[in-house]
This record gives structure tokens, C-alpha cells and sequence, in this order.
């Protein structure tokens, strides 16, 4: 009997889960994505793409598709999405797992300044000109337009809409390497760093550059997850757990005889 599953996708868990799942004969599982990147990477499961009309309509979808197990392995920061899933999980009852990776922590010679959202970041710069490398994500510039007088560099996998003044812009995506990330930094001469809190090994070693350079980095906090109580849900940090939730989801139908 096989268990209808609906992943969430957009991060490196959902990619590692969907290799996981691929011939697996206890799921039929679809791999979602928002169609945010031009040329995601392509996807071993069935898949499908953009928004799906607010919970509403996730509702209606796993109504539709007769959806056994929703798993929300969206990327930490992308809030919106973990919120509709839940509030559809509590439309149309269905067992729903968060995939939340660890986030980084700081080390003895970290220099973090953390702030609470992107425009606290922007603030942090201070008032005086400074170089600041910039790896926040394409959708998250707005507030560093509003924010004169720094020199950006700005890294992201597609191009932004619109860029800072004074901004060089790179595009290149990750995983990077630490020697690669610290020539970056001495090459534009970078003073700060500006990052979410994303976590995950891709890209974490333009951490261990800064340290290494003994620069002080800017760090968004995390979104805090969504409220779970009344629900049939679990977090887990990564895909080999989700993997786990799904085969006990599966012997569960299975012994439910559905
Ligand atoms: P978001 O703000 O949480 O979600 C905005 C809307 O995008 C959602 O309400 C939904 O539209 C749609 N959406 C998001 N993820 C989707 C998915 N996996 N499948 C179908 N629709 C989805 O999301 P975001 O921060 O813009 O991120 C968009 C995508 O990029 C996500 O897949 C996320 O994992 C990935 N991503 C985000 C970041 C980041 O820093 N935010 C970084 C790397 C990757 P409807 O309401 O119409 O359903």
C-alpha cells in the first residue's frame, strides 16, 4: 500500500529526502517547489510547481490529492510557507512534519551581532561607510537600498530585482569552501558580513572566513516555528529522520488497513 506524500521543498533536506524516496515502494511522493529559482535542481520524484493559494488551497490540494503525510522542508527563513502548512494541517487533518535544520551557533572567537529581521540588519551597519558582504538571499535587499552610505557585494544564485547603490554583484551558488570564501573576503576587502542564520554545511564556511579574518558578521535570527499544539506533528532535523517519520507513517496506514 503505498502513502501519499506531499514534500515541501526548496532547501537541502527536501532534495537529500527526495533521493531518499526515489523507488521506495511504500510512497507515492510529490516534491514541491515555489519556482523561485530559475533552474532548481532537477528533481528525482514527480514534482510540481508554484504557490498553491494561501492554506486555503494547500487544504484543497491535499484534500484533492488525497495527501497522507505532508512534510515542510521549505527553508528555515521561508515563514510563510511552514505557517500555511500548518494552518492546512488543521483544515484538513493531516500528520505533518517540519524538517528544521540545526542553526549555527557561535564559536569562542565569533563576532555576531544578532539582529531580529533584515531591517535590524540593514541598522546594524552603523552610520559610517563600510564594505559588507551581503548573503542574504535575492528577496531580501530592500532594506540595504534604504541604507547608504556601505559599499555591498552581494552573492545570490539568481539575479536580484533590484540592487543597492554601489552594490557588485555575484552569482554563484553554494556549497563554497572556507580558503575560497576568505580570498572573496580579502579580494573586496570586506569589512562585515551579513547573513541569515540559514544553517546547514553549504554554506558555512564563509563563517569560519570571517572568524578566521577576525570579522564581525551580522546574523538574522531564525522565524520562530509555527504553534503545533492539537496537531499530528513532529520536527525533525533532516532528511534521514524525516525518512523515519514517513516508514512509521506507512507501517501505521498499513495496520490501519487504509
Ligand atoms: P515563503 O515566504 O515562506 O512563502 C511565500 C509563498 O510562496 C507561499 O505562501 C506559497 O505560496 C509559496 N511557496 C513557498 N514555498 C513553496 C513550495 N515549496 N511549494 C509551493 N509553493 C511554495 O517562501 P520564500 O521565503 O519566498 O521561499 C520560497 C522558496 O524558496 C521556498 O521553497 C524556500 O524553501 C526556498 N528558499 C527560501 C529561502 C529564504 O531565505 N526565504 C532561501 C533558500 C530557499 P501560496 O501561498 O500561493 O501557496
Amino acid at each position: 500500500m503505498l502513502l501519499n506524500v506531499l514534500i515541501l521543498g526548496g532547501s537541502s533536506e527536501a532534495s537529500a529526502l527526495a533521493a531518499l524516496l526515489v523507488g521506495d515502494a511504500r510512497f507515492a511522493a510529490v516534491l514541491s517547489l515555489a519556482g523561485r529559482t530559475a533552474q532548481p535542481a532537477p528533481s528525482p520524484l514527480p514534482s510540481r510547481t508554484g504557490g498553491f493559494g494561501g492554506a486555503e488551497g494547500l487544504a484543497d490540494y491535499l484534500h484533492t490529492h488525497r495527501v497522507e503525510a505532508l512534510v515542510v522542508a521549505t527553508h528555515p527563513f521561508a515563514a510563510q510557507m511552514r505557517h500555511n502548512a500548518v494552518a492546512a494541517a488543521r483544515l484538513r487533518p493531516t500528520p505533518l512534519l517540519i524538517v528544521d535544520r540545526p542553526a549555527w551557533t557561535p564559536q569562542a572567537a565569533d563576532r555576531w551581532t544578532v539582529v531580529p529581521d533584515m531591517m535590524a540588519a540593514a541598522d546594524a551597519l552603523g552610520p559610517l561607510p563600510r564594505r559588507a558582504l551581503l548573503t542574504v538571499g535575492r528577496q531580501d535587499l530592500e532594506p540595504f537600498v534604504a541604507a547608504p552610505p556601505h559599499a555591498y557585494l552581494v552573492r545570490s544564485i539568481d539575479p536580484p530585482a533590484h540592487l543597492p547603490a554601489n552594490t557588485e554583484l555575484i552569482l554563484a551558488r553554494g556549497p563554497f569552501s572556507e580558503a575560497d570564501e576568505r580570498q572573496l573576503m580579502l579580494d573586496r576587502k570586506i569589512e562585515v558580513l551579513v547573513t541569515k542564520n540559514a544553517g546547514g554545511a553549504a554554506t558555512e564556511a564563509k563563517l569560519a572566513a570571517a572568524r578566521g579574518l577576525g570579522l564581525p558578521v551580522v546574523m538574522v535570527a531564525r522565524p520562530a516555528l509555527p504553534d503545533l499544539t492539537g496537531l499530528e506533528a513532529q520536527v525533525v532535523a533532516d532528511a534521514g529522520s524525516a525518512l523515519a517519520w514517513l516508514v512509521h507513517q506507512a507501517s501505521s496506514a498499513t495496520e490501519r488497513g487504509v
